[in-house]
């Protein structure tokens, strides 16, 4: 199948370059012939104009014009002058398209094959003012031989271009099989991931529903019901927003100034109580700045950053959140002192459903996704996206987003927040 389509493909590009070719020649030649005839008409002219048609002078010296063939015919289509032929050996002209037409209306033109392939013959035909015809004739090359000169460069530009072509057609199918062996991917692990808390939520139910749980066992089961619910409800959220982002595209990012300082405040409070619960110190450092992007976004970023910093640290850890202008960029850095990911899941962490740790992740809500979202959401807002980590030593994930000062509405949106 791949190899019809790129067969096909092929095809299309051949024909495409060879019609395009045929084309530029066959528009190239009229207007090449367009100028012979110009040409022609002039010499003709010329000749009309300095008397060199009289007959007595043609008689004595003859027509001095080597690169053309000069004929002259009675208005009865008689030859009685021609400069390259014996005229007692042609017959009566009368019938030339070209005399036919001088004689109807003044002058006419007309291009035949010559002798060879490779030739063709340019006629102009004017009516004198003694009602003979005087004709001009010139062979050039045909339209056939600059097809056949242009041939090398039709064939080395098709070349060119179908190397190209299929490099790209390649390079396409390969990202098609991608994103669909990624789906595929996706979707068994969404069904995978799904069916956990949903196993745990029917047996917990049925179990109770049957009046096997013990009175004292109700309440735990209940609980254990209401987690599953919720991780599962958390999960459904993450892969709606997952795929209302793959389902976008880059320029439908409504891009606005965001005030990137004050939605970290916002989330740093939010999740003090989560950071004490945890017994980590959440801080707050840098200075108030904008960054250009999508607001709503840019607080997810932050929550998930944040969350995940605060969830795989340590008891008496830290989390710092700096937010600060960097050259012509807006930095966001989220860094903890937690357990920190190991070189080889570095990259791996940001795949949908990648954990290092999984019970550790299901234990504190984690859904596996937080970091696939926030990859998509920083490119989709043109930012840079870095993490250091150590195993052991902590993480620190750094985000540059777009300035907003650069685009001069910072003042009156500063204005407008104070
Ligand atoms: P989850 O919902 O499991 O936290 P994420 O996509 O947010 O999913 O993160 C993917 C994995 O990366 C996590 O399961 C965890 O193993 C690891 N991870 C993310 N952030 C940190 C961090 N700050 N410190 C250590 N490990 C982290």
């Amino acid at each position: 199948m791949r190899k019809k389509s790129k067969r096909n493909f092929a095809a299309a590009v051949l024909l495409g370059v060879c019609l395009a070719t045929l084309f530029v020649t066959a528009v190239f030649y009229n207007f090449f012939s367009r100028e012979i005839m110009e040409e022609l008409a002039t010499c003709a002219r010329l000749l009309e104009q300095t008397g060199a048609l009289e007959q007595e002078q043609i008689e004595k010296t003859g027509l001095q014009f080597p690169q053309y063939r000069l004929t002259l015919i009675d208005n009865d289509g008689h030859v009685w002058y021609d400069n390259d032929v014996e005229v007692g050996g042609l017959d009566n002209h009368g019938n030339r398209p070209e005399v036919v037409k001088a004689l109807q209306e003044g002058s006419g033109r007309s291009i035949r094959r010559s002798d060879t392939l490779d030739k063709s013959a340019f006629y102009y035909a004017v009516q004198l003012s003694d009602g003979s015809v005087l004709r001009v004739a010139k062979k050039a090359s045909s339209i056939w031989k600059m097809y056949k000169s242009t041939l090398p460069v039709i064939a080395l530009t098709a070349g060119i271009i179908l190397v190209l072509c299929l490099a790209v057609f390649k390079k396409q199918q390969e990202d098609i099989l991608k994103n669909a062996k990624m789906r595929q991917e996706f979707t068994a692990n969404i069904s995978h991931e799904l069916k956990t808390p949903l196993t745990a939520i029917s047996g917990y139910a049925e179990l109770m529903e049957l009046r096997m749980a013990a009175p004292e066992d109700v309440t735990r089961f209940a609980g254990e019901i209401h987690r599953s619910a919720a991780r599962l409800l958390r999960m459904i959220n993450d892969i709606i927003r997952l795929s209302e982002l793959d389902a976008m595209e880059p320029d439908q990012v409504a891009f606005s100034p965001v005030p990137l300082w004050q939605l970290a405040q916002n989330c740093v409070e939010m999740l003090k109580i989560s950071a004490q619960k945890h017994r980590v110190t959440l801080t707050l450092k840098g200075s108030p700045c904008w960054m250009q992007g999508s607001r709503e976004m840019a607080e997810e970023i932050l929550y998930n950053l944040c969350d995940n910093a605060i969830r795989y640290n340590r008891e008496g850890g830290s989390v710092t959140v700096t937010v600060k202008p960097v050259e012509d960029k807006v930095m966001l850095c989220v860094e903890d002192t937690g357990i920190g990911i190991a070189k080889e899941h570095q990259t791996r962490v940001f795949e949908r459903f990648y954990r290092v740790d999984k019970s550790r992740s299901k234990e504190t809500g984690g859904t596996g996704l937080g970091l696939a979202i926030v990859k998509h959401m920083a490119a989709q807002q043109g930012a840079e996206l870095m993490l250091e980590s150590e195993k052991g030593q902590g993480t620190q994930i750094t985000i540059l987003f777009q300035n907003m000062e650069k685009s001069g509405m910072i003042e009156e949106n500063e204005k407008r927040e104070v």
